[in-house]
């Protein structure tokens, strides 16, 4: 079926009571390892790239193995842009047929996220795609050393940030830490507070390393999208890995990529029921 667009792959979230998992690719691998979990579960998710990863290959290259395969998957999903930093990341990635951008203004002032963030929005609309804005909280200068966790999005700004940028879903931070280095510290309430005030659905980042129990917890707090990058990775990268350590001399490569392609997916199946409650047996 053709990829939706972020805000119908929601209404469909909100419909089956599910949250949707944002998985990130890097290639073309990955990116089938993601279609085969969301097709296996038979629920909906979204593939997606930060233009960090981009550089590998590029927008229409990984917009293309999405397309070309999809004629073979049956369960709704969206490709987004994660982290997209300058407004020609956001027009690469529309024209190259992304259904969902983000745009990362979350190291700039109140006001100039508003302004940067409406311009992307502006020009996403009226092309049908919507957008995920983030609204963190400025971190301390950069020679302070300040964890991501204690910088949580001010309940008090998310109306306003919302309503004047007119962003379809907003990342926020309660405590969320991007990596693995970083131990993340989640705090419910004030995603409660962040909740009760929001105008839109919510995005979690850094969703590696958080308790899954935790993570379930969230949607009744309007939480809907779930990123989730490094455990991926890091199966994909310990499964080739594991291949090269198993036989010094291994030169298949075909085979190692597809047991890698197959780690992955098993490991996003996994990922995605966890996340919503579901038992994980068999999958
Ligand atoms: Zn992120």
């Amino acid at each position: 079926m053709p990829l939706l667009d972020m805000n119908e792959l929601v209404a469909m979230a909100h419909k089956n009571d599910v949250m949707l998992p944002a998985y990130n690719t890097t290639n073309m691998e990955m990116t089938l390892a993601i279609m085969d979990a969301f097709e296996a579960n038979g629920m909906p998710g979204v593939i997606q790239i930060a233009p960090t990863n981009v550089k590998l290959t590029g927008y229409d290259h990984i917009a293309d193995v999405v397309h070309r395969a999809l004629s073979g998957y049956t369960t709704p999903m969206a490709l987004h842009l994660d982290h997209g930093k300058t407004l020609d990341d956001v027009r690469q990635a529309v024209n190259a047929g992304f259904t969902s951008i983000m745009i990362d203004g979350a190291a700039l002032p109140f006001e100039e996220n508003i302004l940067f963030s409406r311009r992307a929005v502006d020009f996403c609309h009226a092309s049908g795609v919507p957008v995920e804005a983030e609204l963190g909280a400025i971190r301390g200068k950069e020679d302070d050393h300040v964890s991501e966790a204690d910088c949580k999005t001010d309940p008090d700004q998310v109306a306003e940030f919302v309503e004047r940028t007119g962003c379809d879903t907003l990342a926020v931070s309660i405590g969320n830490v991007h990596g693995l280095e970083d131990t993340p510290r989640i705090d419910l309430a004030h995603l409660a507070k962040i909740a009760a005030v929001s105008p839109c659905p919510l995005v979690l980042h850094g969703g590696s390393g958080i308790e899954y129990a935790t993570i379930a917890a969230m949607k009744q707090h309007n939480m809907v999208k779930i990123n989730i990058a490094s455990d991926l990775r890091r199966a994909f990268i310990k499964s080739v890995a594991d291949a090269q350590a198993a036989n010094p001399n291994e030169a298949n490569l075909a085979r190692v990529l597809m047991d890698a392609r197959a780690a992955v997916t098993a490991v996003a199946r996994r990922t995605q029921l966890a996340i919503n409650g579901m038992p994980c047996e068999g999958a």
